[in-house]
């Protein structure tokens, strides 16, 4: 140990790898977590047998031919997480039997676009090869930019030239935008939904590309057995976490941070103070907006071009005793009636996940269903179940039954057959993450974000960063982990300690 004092504020998974790299590095590290469960957003949780897993669709970094994978083995057993490479990402249905598989294999996903849409070759292809040309790309992430001398810039360069056209065609263009130049509605539609319709579709490209080469696979045992893993990693290497236990304020002294002050008054010293908690709530709440510029009042104001939150959820999932075995694990369909999520949205497609990949997640013969519901208005659930507990409690009722009245639609046999079901709305996504706006994830990569470099300090502060999504556009879980690990490299250049990934 080199005795210097890091506290972390949050056990999701940023919070948990800054935590564990710095254990290996020499630094004393304490976790303060608000919830009593590792892994923030990355999550799942039991109700009468079944477990309802929030998160991971697919972990970047699932094999050795992604760069990630050598940075997860650094802080898990790889070889030991089983993981599922599906055959389809997921299958659009236009309500009139007509379906489009999105193969994971490119080659099998190029035959099948065209053979939904014949008359958008032209663009298939367009899109197809933007993939293809990525399949070599190799991002550069052993060494965070911030530490980086100017010969690892060039190397970087080096490495990425031979990309930058590709990039800059795609990088530019929204999901939406591109799916406006295709004629076929199931293609246009399929385009949409591969992630957010505002997402650069260079963030398509690559996922795809991950896909492919079967490095986007989904962990057996889902998001709470991943998150396990690492706090049990963090754990071992001697780290602590204190769970219930809600920061209020970051103590400064004279321009420096100094440790924390939780919600029941007590407070805690530091060398360093770590924020893997949402951006918002850190800068204007802990910090008291004190040490920000005109650049962070754009981000959190609405005012830049660029940055926008990922939507909030009402996230709906049912326990079903009975199995579907010929049914694709994830599909979207078109509703009858549209479902009414709240004032500002309808929604008229249903994003359905099907848990029939994963037997741990229920007993035989029985399978977890969820479905995501996107909105906006967060204030709505927010206000209503402060205000209004009851009407809270009957909407999310009115809600779950149109999903269920949809998918014994879709499915048949749902309704005598769904044994328990659970609604999370945003108001339990900001209670138990107070993410902020009850965002699902955090900033959208939008056309000109996927470059943005985000500083992990803030003007006028010493001794004080942030990690995870919320100074990494893009968000999810290869984010997290890397800038837990990254962070842990600036501090150790500070400190002149050399970095090691080593227990
Ligand atoms: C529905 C859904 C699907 C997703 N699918 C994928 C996917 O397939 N693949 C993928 O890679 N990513 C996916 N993600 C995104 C991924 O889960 C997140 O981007 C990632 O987990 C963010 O990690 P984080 O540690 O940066 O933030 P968070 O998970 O938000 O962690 C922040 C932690 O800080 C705690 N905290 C906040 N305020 C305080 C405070 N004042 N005091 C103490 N603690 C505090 C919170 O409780 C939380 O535990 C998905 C997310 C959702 C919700």
């Amino acid at each position: 140990m080199n005795n210097r004092r890091v506290i972390i504020i949050g056990a999701g998974i940023s919070g948990l790898c800054a935590g564990s790299y710095l254990q290996m590095n020499g630094y004393d590290t304490e976790i303060y977590e608000l919830h009593d469960v590792p892994g923030g957003l990355c999550t799942a949780w039991k109700k009468k047998g079944y477990t309802f897993d929030f998160c991971i669709h697919w972990l970047v970094g699932s094999s050795p031919s992604d760069s990630f994978y050598a940075l997860w083995s650094e802080l898990i057993d790889m070889a030991k997480l089983k993981f599922v490479d599906h055959e389809v990402f997921f299958q659009i249905e236009d309500g009139e039997g007509n379906a489009l598989r999105v193969f994971t294999d490119v080659n099998r996903l190029e035959e099948e676009m065209k053979r939904v849409a014949p008359e958008d070759t032209g663009l298939i292809e367009e899109f197809i090869g933007g993939v293809r040309k990525l399949f070599p790309l190799r991002y550069p992430i052993d060494k965070a930019p911030e530490v980086m001398n100017p010969f690892d810039g060039l190397k970087m360069m080096a490495r990425i030239l031979p990309y930058l056209r590709t990039f800059r065609k795609w990088e530019r263009i929204t999901a939406r935008e591109f799916a406006s130049r295709c004629k076929n509605p199931l293609l246009r539609r399929t385009i949409v939904h591969m992630f957010s319709p505002d997402t650069s579709v260079f963030f398509l490209l690559m996922t795809l590309v991950s896909m492919h080469k079967k490095a986007a696979g989904y962990p057996i045992g889902g998001s709470h057995n991943f998150a396990a893993l690492i706090e049990e990693k963090y754990r071992t290497l001697g780290g602590n976490i204190h769970y219930n236990s809600r920061v209020k304020k970051i103590l400064v002294e004279d321009g420096c941070a100094k440790g924390i002050e939780l919600e029941n008054g007590n407070t805690h010293a530091a060398d360093i103070v770590i924020s893997a908690a949402d951006g918002y709530s850190t800068i204007f709440e802990m910090l008291d907006g004190r040490y920000v510029n005109e650049k962070l009042r754009g981000y959190y104001g609405g005012q830049s071009e660029k940055l926008k939150a990922f939507p909030s959820l009402v996230f709906v999932s049912l326990g079903v005793a009975r199995t579907f075995d010929q049914e694709p694990h994830n599909l979207v369909f078109p509703l009858k009636k549209p479902v009414v999520v709240d004032d500002s949205i309808r929604h008229r497609e249903l994003p359905v996940r099907i848990f029939n990949f994963d037997p741990t997640l229920a007993p035989a013969g029985k399978t977890p269903i969820t479905v995501m519901l996107a909105t906006y208005n967060h204030e709505f659930w927010v206000r209503l179940k402060q205000d209004d507990e009851e009407n809270y409690t009957r909407e999310k009722e009115r809600i779950t039954a149109e999903v269920i009245e949809a998918l014994e639609g879709r499915f048949g046999n749902i309704k005598s057959t769904v044994e328990v079901t659970d609604v999370s709305t945003p108001a339990s996504i900001m209670q138990y993450t107070n993410n902020w706006k009850g965002s699902f994830e955090g900033w959208e990569p939008r056309p000109g974000t996927m470059l943005l470099r985000m500083d992990k300090s803030l003007p006028g502060l010493d001794n004080f960063y942030m990690i995870g999504q919320w100074v990494q556009p893009g968000g999810g879980l290869p984010p997290a982990i890397m800038s837990g690990r990254n962070v842990t490299q600036i501090i150790c250049k500070k400190d002149k300690v050399k970095f090691t990934t080593q227990a």
